[in-house]
């Protein structure tokens, strides 16, 4: 196997997959994100027109984000919340990869083998340690 093992694979890049990234970032651990769609994309996807957060912008900020675009008082809508994502990606160079499915993930002797699903090929990468934690696809966990 000629593949660089990464220390950790996250799947999703929600807040909890975007929080991770960045104290993984700050320890050095060599990582990946693998998002399944774009960053935030439940916030895309899967929430109305009218849609609001019920917390406070002060209360949604990703780690060490000051949030200075909106008022902290304020809340904000799907779009707004799915730029800060893009904005606090952008500011903190996370290693996310948009349209990236995990599809599959199994231990080969010690460590971890992952297919990832884009523009309809399969990858492998190889990790130490992965983290789902936003992830909901429960099948991958077999
Ligand atoms: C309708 C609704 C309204 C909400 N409103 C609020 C609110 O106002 N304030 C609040 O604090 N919380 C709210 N929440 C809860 C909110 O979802 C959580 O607080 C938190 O944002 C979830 O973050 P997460 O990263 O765990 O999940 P998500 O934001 O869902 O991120 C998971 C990511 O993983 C990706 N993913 C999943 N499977 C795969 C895969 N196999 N491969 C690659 N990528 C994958 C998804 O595309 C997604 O981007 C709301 C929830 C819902 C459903």
């Amino acid at each position: 196997m000629n593949e660089p093992i990464l220390d950790v694979i996250v799947v999703g890049g929600g807040y909890a997959g975007l929080s991770l990234s960045y104290y993984l970032k700050n320890y050095s651990l060599n990582h990946v994100v693998f998002e399944r769609g774009k960053v935030g994309e439940s916030w895309r996807t899967q929430r109305w027109d009218s849609f609001k957060m019920n917390t406070a912008n002060k209360l949604n900020l990703l780690p060490s984000d000051v949030g200075e675009a909106n008022d902290p008082n304020a809340f904000c809508t799907a779009s707004e919340y799915v730029a800060s994502f893009e904005g606090y990606v952008s500011k903190f160079q996370m290693p996310v990869v948009e349209n990236s499915k995990v599809v599959a993930i199994e231990k080969a002797q010690d460590f971890f083998k992952l297919a990832v699903l884009s523009n309809e090929l399969i990858k492998h990468y190889f990790c130490h340690h992965w983290c789902g934690i936003g992830c909901d696809s429960p099948t991958l966990f077999q």
